[in-house]
């Protein structure tokens, strides 16, 4: 069985939305990976479909009942593999790409996607979901993030990049931003490629991007380049120390 994603909605006409282009949707089509969408309000009891009510203590805004979502998640775990449930929330964990890898590794995913202030904290204790966020802002539902989740994922499912589009050298990949790219023309608007791009020699052309590679993740992330000369520093690093250092 492919790589499977569940997600929990109140808009699965939004799903796969944009993952049925491109990559992804090429994918999708050759049964790499699938999809379902779960209409939460379809597991609602009442005569009017009821899927939130005010929060306890007062406040702004409605809360998605435990009751509703549990059968939901209950429906859709389910259907088959030991996959992780995930509630996309701006309080989880951040995202990044260790986080995808490993969802790539199992089964797949079950994504419940909030909207109005959040889920009861109940149902998130009961079925122990996994809380992620794709950022430090605030979206206004969680089927945004459970797409750029699965896009993150789904991109690195086995067969769906090719060679050309392989992963290997992206950013993250190595702790490190990626190095800048260029191609024809070789001189634009007076702005000429670096020399070592055009040189043919292999070794200088790896040595250059490293060390730019280097250099943009050192200004713009101070956070991943110290992780990143802490863990070339350790003892048993490949190679000692970064080429730029
Ligand atoms: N009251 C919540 C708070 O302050 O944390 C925000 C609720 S938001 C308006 C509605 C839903 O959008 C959330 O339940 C969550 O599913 C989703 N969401 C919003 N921002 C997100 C983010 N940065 N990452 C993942 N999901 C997010």
């Amino acid at each position: 069985m492919s790589w499977h994603a569940s997600v929990l909605t109140l808009f699965p006409e939004m799903f796969p939305g944009p993952l049925g282009q491109s990559l992804a949707g090429r994918a999708l089509r050759d049964g790499r990976w699938s999809i379902d969408s779960l209409d939460i309000r379809s597991f609602a009891t009442d005569r009017h479909r009821t899927v939130d009510d005010t929060p306890f203590g007062g406040g702004a805004g409605m809360v998605m009942r435990p009751d509703v979502l549990d059968a939901a998640l209950g429906a859709a775990l389910a259907t088959g593999g030991d996959r992780p449930a995930v509630y996309l929330t701006p309080r989880g964990r951040r995202l990044d790409q260790a986080m995808v890898r490993d969802f790539v590794a199992g089964p797949g995913l079950v994504l419940l996607c909030g909207r109005y202030e959040g889920v009861d904290e109940r149902v998130i204790e009961a079925r122990g979901l996994q809380e992620v966020s794709i950022g430090d802002y605030v979206l206004s539902g969680g089927e945004p993030a459970a797409m750029v989740l699965l896009d993150a994922c789904v991109r690195l499912l086995p067969g769906v990049m090719g060679a050309a589009e392989s992963g290997v050298e992206e950013s993250f990949s190595d702790g490190l931003l990626e190095y800048p790219h260029y191609t024809r023309p070789a001189d634009w608007q007076g702005r000429a490629v670096p020399p070592v791009l055009l040189s043919g020699h292999h070794a200088e052309v790896a040595r250059w991007r490293r060390a730019e590679a280097e250099r943009i993740t050192r200004e713009r992330r101070p956070d991943l380049w110290a992780r990143y000369t802490e863990n070339a520093a350790a003892p048993g690093a490949m190679d000692g120390r970064p080429a730029a250092a």
